[in-house]
């Protein structure tokens, strides 16, 4: 078994670090002022790279909740009154200060969540686009006109902002899964609460100064970071005058707020968990595969809804492929993601941490060989080893459930029909990958494959120009592509007798 490579050692500008963390407005953002939670609670923000405490942001309360409410609800008509290329404007603005700042957002993203520096930069310039391509749709929200099919009347369609919504993120993209929601609904003329993950309030109370600086209206956006998330979403689904609920994070809190909007019928996005498959089949190339692999699996620290969670490759090139995977994985750098060359940060928590290696000891315990690394890494923070595993049988708990780690089951298959009715074998639908240099095989098995994304030769998929989303369980609704504004739209029909 080889252990992980050290990352370059280099002197760590703390200064900067705590400078661009003192930056932050950490109140709560209500009716476009920053104020204490009611009661004043505070909620801890650690640096999942060694576990120290580096922020503290108010934490909001039910009460607070209601207040965001009614702010966004006064915020509601006014901002569905702008012109649109008003909104368009603003979200451009956003854009561009986004892309400005990008250094220093990216750092802070680093330091409330662990990515390497280099990751978090991708990520702030994968969020801004959202901004970019939205400020593009903003002037795009076309209606209809056309003839009745008996020809007495005419058929005339209109789109109409949803009206105020509530946005709840995960911690895993804390700038990208905020902007990709606060972006559609404000070209929409949606106002929005945004409740970003306990582990990750930074950015997102970062990110609503840039939108104050772009010229966004007083109250038309809301944040409130909380520890309780629960109990603050309650009074908000509990209340009609909310009309839309976006959420991403995993399927079962998904499930369970989509009960929650029955009795109000609040319209629902969900982008939830995935359980990726990965597929190899004998006439890939290679080393295509293998980058695209290293994409797939170890991006975000494997901790990524689209992560490769199954790789599923043709028998005759399955003991290749493994063997070079688990030499790539083993190189790269793991460390706090503020080093130069870290290629692997750690883990959310500790919690994660041993939950990915409780998912590694359940297969190696069913018969799976470890091929790298297996283990946690030890010392502070919440580090895991890249791992590459072999021969895991069927009934191994990670072949059904999403790892969200550095860990890379290789399994074989041996006909195209097998492949598929492996890949298929999840109750998730988020993304497939498939790597063949066969036209016809790859178009057919994109086909036939059970998710909502396909990457054909590609180990990533987003793509803000895309509709990005799943089926089965991992959810419905679309993000970004000419289909994301849909979902902060109702249609209005008017039959008019000619
Ligand atoms: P999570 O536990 O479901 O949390 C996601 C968000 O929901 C957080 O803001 C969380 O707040 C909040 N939340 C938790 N319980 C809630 C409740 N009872 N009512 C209302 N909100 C509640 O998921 P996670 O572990 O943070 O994120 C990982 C999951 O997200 C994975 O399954 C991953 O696949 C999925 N994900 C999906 C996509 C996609 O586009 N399909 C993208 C990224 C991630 P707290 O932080 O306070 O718990």
């Amino acid at each position: 078994m080889s252990t992980p490579t050290p990352a370059s050692a280099a002197p760590v500008d703390a200064a900067r670090e705590r400078a661009v963390v003192a930056a932050v407005p950490t109140g709560l953002l209500v009716g476009g002022h920053r104020r204490d939670a009611s009661g004043g609670a505070r909620l801890a923000v650690d640096d999942p790279a060694t576990g120290e405490v580096i922020a503290e942001v108010a934490d909001a309360s039910p009460a607070d909740a209601l207040d965001a409410l009614d702010a966004v609800l006064a915020a509601q008509a006014g901002w569905a009154a702008t012109a649109p290329r008003e909104r368009s404007t603003v979200l451009r603005r956003a854009f561009e200060i986004t892309t400005e700042r990008a250094e220093d957002l990216a750092l802070l993203m680093t330091l409330e969540m662990g990515k390497p520096l280099a990751e978090s930069r991708g990520e702030i310039a994968y969020a801004a686009e959202f901004l970019r391509w939205f400020s593009e749709e903003a002037v795009r929200a076309y209606g209809r006109w056309s003839t009745s099919p008996d020809g007495a009347s005419r058929l005339l369609t209109m789109k109409q902002p949803v009206g105020p919504c509530l946005a709840i993120t995960p911690w895993n993209f804390p700038l990208a899964m905020a902007t990709r929601k606060i972006g559609p609904a404000l070209a929409a003329g949606c106002t929005m609460i945004l409740k970003p993950a306990a582990q990750t309030p930074l950015s997102a109370l970062a990110f609503a100064e840039v939108l104050r600086e772009a010229g966004l209206p007083d109250g038309v956006l809301a944040v409130l970071p909380t520890s309780r998330a629960g109990a603050l979403v309650e009074p908000l689904l509990g209340d009609a005058r909310l009309r839309k609920v976006t959420f991403t994070g995993s399927t079962a809190v998904g499930k369970r707020l989509v009960a929650q909007t029955s009795d109000n019928l609040q319209r629902v996005s969900m982008e939830l968990g995935g359980n990726a498959p990965f597929l190899v089949f004998a006439d890939a190339d290679l080393d295509a595969a293998l980058d695209g692999a290293v994409l797939a699996k170890m991006r975000n620290i494997g901790e990524a809804c689209t992560a490769a969670n199954r790789f599923l490759v043709h028998s005759s090139v399955a003991e290749e492929f493994a063997r070079r995977l688990a030499d790539r994985l083993a190189a790269m750098p793991v460390g706090r993601g503020t080093e130069p060359g870290v290629r692997v940060g750690p883990l959310i928590t500790r919690q994660a941490r041993d939950g990915v290696h409780a998912l590694v000891e359940d297969a190696v315990a069913a018969g799976a060989q470890v091929l790298t690394g297996g283990e946690p890494v030890e010392g502070p923070g919440s580090f895991y080893a890249p791992t590459v595993l072999s021969g895991v049988p069927a009934h191994a708990r990670l072949r059904h459930e999403e790892i969200f780690g550095p860990v890379a089951p290789v399994m074989t298959f041996t006909e195209d029909a097998e492949a598929v009715s492996l890949a298929n074998a999840t109750e998730y639908g988020l993304v497939s990958y498939v790597y063949t240099r066969d036209l016809s095989r790859a178009l057919r098995t994109a086909e036939q494959l059970a998710s909502g994304m396909v990457g054909l030769n590609q180990g990533v998929v987003s793509n803000p120009a895309a509709p990005f989303g799943g089926v089965k369980a991992s959810g419905y609704g679309r993000e970004g592509g000419a289909e994301g504004i849909e979902e902060y739209l109702d249609t209005k029909y008017v039959g008019i007798a000619l």
